[in-house]
Parts: C-alpha cells; sequence; structure tokens
C-alpha cells in the first residue's frame, strides 16, 4: 500500500496519464472489494465495517478520494468509488455540490436558486403542469389567478404583488446588497441568464417551425387583440419588416402599430423608436404609436382616432 503511494508520488512529476491508470485500477479493485462486502452487509453498516476490519481498504479508499475535504463522512468517499467519481461534483454555475444520502447521492444543484435556472429543470416543470392542468405554468389557471389578484388586493392594495411600492423597494433594497446593482438584470449573472434565454427562445422557434420573432409582452398582445375587434383588416403580430418586427400590422394598408410600454420612455428607446419610425416612412409605412400610459387612461379616444385612421 505504501508502495502504491510512493509509486503515485514519483511519477506525479513524470507522467500524469500513468498516475491516472494506476488510480483507475486501485478504484476497480477498491470498487469490487466494496461491492463483495455490500452483498454481504447492508449500506448503513459499511462504513464501520471497514473503518473497523478492513484497514487497507480504508486507507486507499481515503487516498483515490483526496479530492474531497478531509471532513466528510467516510460513506461519501464510497459512494464516490462505487460510482466512479474521480473529483467534486459541481453545480453549473462551478459550486461544490453537496453529498444527500447513499441512495441519491449528490444534489444536482447548490441552490434552489440554480435548480429554477437549469433548462432541464423548466422544461420538467413545464411538462408536469401541462400534463397535470393543461397549462405551461400554474399561475395561468384561473382559479390561482383569482387567488392571487385577491391575496395582493387585500395585503397591498394592487392587482399584482410586483406592483406594490413596498415590494418594489424591498426587492431594490435587496438587489443592492446582494448584487451592488438595483436590479438583477444590471449584474453580469443576470445577463448572462438573459442572453441563454434569448438563445433558447430563438432555437425553440427555429425547431418548431415558428418565425424568429422578438420578445412579445403580454400587454401588446391584448392590446393588439382589442384593436382586432373594432377593424376589419387582419392585424398581423410577428411580421419582419426588414428586421424590424412591429406589433401588429395591417398589410393591405401599409399600416404598423406600435403598442409604448413604459420603456419606450427611456432617452435611449426614444431615440431608437424614432429611428424605426423613419425607416417605416422611408419604404411607404404608416404609424399607429399608442403609449400605454395614454391606452389605459383614455382607450376610447384612441379607439376612435383608430377607427378614423384605418
Ligand atoms: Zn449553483
Amino acid at each position: 500500500m505504501i508502495d502504491t503511494q510512493r509509486e503515485i508520488g514519483g511519477l506525479n512529476a513524470y507522467c500524469p496519464t500513468k498516475i491516472l491508470n494506476i488510480r483507475i485500477k486501485i478504484m476497480k479493485n477498491i470498487k469490487e472489494q466494496i461491492q463483495l462486502l455490500l452483498q454481504k452487509i447492508k449500506p448503513k453498516q459499511i462504513s464501520f465495517a471497514i473503518k473497523h476490519s478492513h484497514n487497507d481498504i480504508y486507507y486507499e479508499l481515503i487516498k483515490i478520494t483526496q479530492f474531497l475535504p478531509i471532513n466528510v463522512e467516510f460513506i461519501e468517499r464510497i459512494y464516490c468509488v462505487l460510482n466512479d467519481i474521480k473529483e467534486h461534483p459541481k453545480c453549473q454555475c462551478g459550486k461544490l455540490l453537496n453529498y444527500r444520502c447513499f441512495s441519491v447521492g449528490y444534489r444536482k444543484h447548490c441552490s434552489s436558486k440554480c435548480s429554477h435556472n437549469d433548462i432541464k429543470t423548466l422544461n420538467k416543470y413545464k411538462e408536469t403542469n401541462l400534463n397535470r392542468y393543461g397549462v405551461n405554468n400554474i399561475s395561468q389557471i384561473k382559479n390561482v389567478k383569482e387567488k392571487k389578484h385577491l391575496a395582493s388586493l387585500k395585503k397591498y392594495g394592487t392587482d399584482c404583488v410586483l406592483q406594490s411600492k413596498i415590494v418594489k423597494a424591498k426587492i431594490k433594497n435587496t438587489c443592492l446588497k446582494k448584487y451592488g446593482v438595483n436590479h438583477y438584470n444590471k449584474t453580469l449573472e443576470g445577463r448572462k441568464f438573459n442572453r441563454l434565454k434569448a438563445l433558447n427562445k430563438i432555437s425553440f422557434q427555429k425547431n418548431n417551425g415558428f418565425p424568429v420573432s422578438p420578445f412579445i409582452g403580454k400587454n401588446e398582445i391584448k392590446f393588439i387583440n382589442e384593436l382586432q375587434q373594432y377593424c376589419n383588416y387582419t392585424i398581423k403580430q410577428n411580421i419582419n419588416i426588414d428586421g424590424y418586427f412591429p406589433d401588429g400590422l395591417i398589410e393591405e394598408l401599409k399600416l404598423c402599430i406600435e403598442y409604448d410600454e413604459k420603456h419606450h420612455n427611456i432617452k435611449k428607446q426614444l431615440k431608437h423608436d424614432k429611428i424605426r419610425n423613419k425607416y417605416f416612412k422611408s419604404i411607404g409605412y404608416n404609424i399607429f404609436r399608442v403609449k400605454e400610459k395614454d391606452w389605459i387612461e383614455n382607450k376610447d379616444i384612441i379607439l376612435k382616432s383608430f377607427i378614423k385612421f384605418i
């Protein structure tokens, strides 16, 4: 046993692949020995049995599993050898994973946040919901929606919890404390998450035969659907005009319909909208642009002007 240790140490300086091969050989032997032991004793008792009656296996096991911290329970080492784990398992974020138990092994994620951000988990979650309730997300169920509205109204006086000033301030504070900025989207991690989400969406659209289009807000769809009720032409969505995607388009009239949500009031976005308007006009399109605020406050006036417009 000591010789093998020396051999490993001696080779270490010269040829890492040889050491690895030796390690794998030892691992196989130890693995077989443990498997034999497990035929006679229960997993619960195996740590005790090896520690007290199989000194050789005990020391080899510790040597092979040197990648684990010193203070881990012995059963974790046994688990690693039995499952050919040769380095400490890591989460997708790079943090080391915690060992759970002999039958389950390691956790798949380091935190509930990482679990939530994992695309596999998200897809599983969607599948289960589709099978059980016929919707992607539980919050799309009518009853759940109503319950949420009522609860929010009772507690904060708003339709949605996120509209509450108290909650908004709390979120900002937490982000500032945690990341040094007031919104998670401003962190490097948040930006990365959004980029990957956008890529995911594009590949989904491509694989399922949908046209590749940018993100569409919920309110935009609602707005277009309402306008459609007053319009004899079909208002199309997701139409690509030289790389721009107007919220709605009446092809017969060459009319683009735009619904400006809050973020359109930011200077950068205003500039961008101007350039967009100019381009549409240069290729012969008219634009009917509505601000979210106006739509909420003066729907009738906007509807009247829309009807006049067409
Ligand atoms: Zn993680």
